[in-house]
């Protein structure tokens, strides 16, 4: 089975001036796209020749489990940004949020701490186990938490090739800026 590029649910110059249009044109563009051509590269005389990309993500190692992972965290990533999305959570997740964190602003300040302290590259992602618990979890290079029973529900990219154009070194004012194209709503219906 061949993979495919996912859609971009947005145009390439939608998230300015948070995420510029040459951030997307190169994440989305060349990063993503080699990740989805090198997954159609190796998988042939695998056992996930046949396999969904979250069957890979669950079950493969090595670099079919890289480049499958890394297809479907950009996937998830660039599905949870919008132009102009809800700004909070609201209902159920709100109050798992308020429960475990104290507030919306605690629960970002935590995750900030989170994703600025991932050493080298990977995803800092929140999610909830199976009794229905939020957590934030750092996973490096293409991790995901998929492969501990957790249900990822938002996430940050925190490679260098997320930010480096528009933030240069700078992942924590990065990180800050992303705030404001999370889609709590969507975020909200995955919880
Ligand atoms: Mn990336």
């Amino acid at each position: 089975m061949t993979h495919k590029m996912p859609e971009l649910p947005y145009a390439k110059d939608a998230l300015e001036p948070h995420i510029s249009r040459e951030t997307i044109e190169y994440h989305y563009g060349k990063h993503l796209q080699t990740y989805v051509d090198n997954l159609n590269k190796l998988i042939p005389g695998t056992p996930y020749e046949q396999a969904s990309l979250e069957e890979i993500v669950r079950k493969a190692e090595g670099p079919v489990f890289n480049n499958g992972a890394q297809v479907w965290n950009h996937t998830f990533y660039f599905n949870t940004l919008a132009p102009k999305p809800q700004q909070e959570p609201e209902g159920e997740l709100r109050e798992a949020m308020e429960k475990k964190y104290g507030s919306f602003d605690n629960f970002k300040a935590e995750f900030e701490k989170k994703a600025t302290g991932l050493f080298g590259s990977g995803w800092t992602w929140l999610v909830k186990d199976a009794s229905g618990n939020l957590d934030i979890v750092n996973e490096s290079n293409a991790g995901n938490p998929l492969r501990s029973g957790q249900t990822p529900l938002m996430v940050m990219d925190v490679w260098e090739h997320a930010y480096y154009i528009d933030y240069r070194n700078r992942r924590a004012d990065s990180v800050k800026a992303t705030w404001h194209l999370i889609d709590w709503k969507k975020v909200g219906e995955r919880f």
